[in-house]
């Protein structure tokens, strides 16, 4: 990036804040990408970047992403992002966070925090101290707790939508699927696709894990430079990033990639290359939005109510169902799909924000 400001206009940015305090050693940047649909929200990374701009640039990418998470999940907030520039393990503190949450507060709504890479609920407690505008928060503190079950629940709503236009049925049993990474949500995973009497092949770094949940829930275990090229209904990513990419695309013999990996496409082309080869993406950013769809229905009046979350989190079937219908309809891949529905929902937003300026002016 060469210029901040020429990035931020050409992918139309509104704000972005830098915030010390060299008491408590804060230095933090907070990106606001788009607010139409609402508050900028997103969580707050932590880590040790190699220099300011790579902090700025991961701050601004990741705003964007959460604006087109929200919009295509159907949720009515704008992107935003807050990165902390310092080492998770060794740079910590209470002063540190209260000292971000006192910064936050003082952006009074237009920014909400969350948990992220490098932060945890502890984090979240300290920030909610100086401020309201934090929205992963423990039960106890009027938050939806632990995100990971609905993110896993996410994934397979979104596994069954693809399954419906690949096989032609939701059912997910008799379905094969190797499962890359056994998680906090790659676990429970297996317990749903389990439950599901799906056959699971499955693949982790940790042996021991891995093999502990492989015996819990009657799977097979592959190694994991393996899992990704079996022969099988499903791929389901839910490990790393960047893992459909010019070396794996040809390996593949999968017919649908769904899973809750962050960032799966190396580049947008390789969504395209899925589809070239006849295999269906379920885009990351939409199935996996289970636990932030769980986690901000805190933000509705009224706060968090579970029932309504999980049905929330249900919809991620048709978001999916219409983003193949998108897909189809313009001869796009689903990944292009997938952007095209959020910005079409920004688009009906502003539409409606302006009739409601016109009818303010001629009044
Ligand atoms: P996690 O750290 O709990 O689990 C990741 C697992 O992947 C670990 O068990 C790790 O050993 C394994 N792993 C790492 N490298 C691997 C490799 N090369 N092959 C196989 N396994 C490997 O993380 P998580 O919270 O389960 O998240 C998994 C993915 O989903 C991440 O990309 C994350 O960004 C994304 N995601 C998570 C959530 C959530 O609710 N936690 C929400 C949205 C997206």
């Amino acid at each position: 990036m060469d210029s901040i400001l020429s990035y931020m206009v050409q992918f139309d940015y509104e704000s972005l804040y830098f915030c010390q305090e060299a008491e408590t050693g804060l230095q933090a940047i907070i990106a606001l990408h788009d607010t139409t649909l609402g508050p900028a929200t997103g969580g707050c990374r932590m880590w040790t970047y190699p220099n300011e701009m790579a902090a700025i640039e991961d701050a601004l990418r990741l705003a964007r992403g959460m604006t087109y998470k929200y919009a295509a999940a159907g949720v009515n907030l704008g992107g935003g992002k807050c990165v902390v520039i310092g080492n998770p393990a060794t740079d910590k503190s209470e002063a540190l966070f209260r000292a971000l949450g006192r910064f936050i507060d003082r952006l009074g709504g237009a920014y909400i925090t969350g948990e992220d890479v490098g932060t945890t609920l502890r984090d979240m407690e300290y920030i909610r101290m100086e401020t309201p505008y934090v929205v992963t928060l423990p039960r106890e503190l009027g938050g939806a707790g632990p995100i990971s079950p609905a993110t896993a629940h996410g994934t397979l709503q979104g596994m069954r939508a693809a399954c419906v236009a690949t096989f032609g049925s939701s059912e997910l049993r008799d379905r094969s699927v190797a499962l890359q990474g056994t998680g906090s949500v790659g676990s429970i995973v297996l317990e749903l696709l389990r439950a599901e009497k799906a056959t699971v092949y499955v693949a982790d770094i940790d042996e021991r894990r891995v093999q502990e949940l492989a015996t819990r829930h009657g799977a097979a275990i592959v190694p994991p430079d393996a899992i990704h090229a079996l022969e099988v209904d499903i791929y389901s990513p839910c490990a790393l990033g960047a893992v459909i990419n010019d070396q794996t695309i040809p390996q593949l013999k999968c017919k649908v990639v769904a899973g809750c990996a962050n960032n799966q496409l190396a580049t947008l082309e390789h969504g395209d290359a899925l589809q070239e080869r006849g295999i269906l993406y379920a885009p990351d950013y939409i199935i996996n939005a289970g636990g932030t769809i769980f986690d901000t229905d805190r933000l509705q009046p009224g706060g968090f109510d579970e029932e309504r979350a999980w049905q929330h989190v249900d919809r991620i079937f048709e978001t999916m169902t219409q983003l193949i219908q998108i897909s189809r309809d313009e001869g796009i891949s689903t990944a292009r799909a997938a952007d095209r529905l959020a910005e079409l929902r920004i688009a009906g937003a502003r539409k409606v924000q302006n009739i409601r300026r016109d009818v303010r002016l001629a009044m």
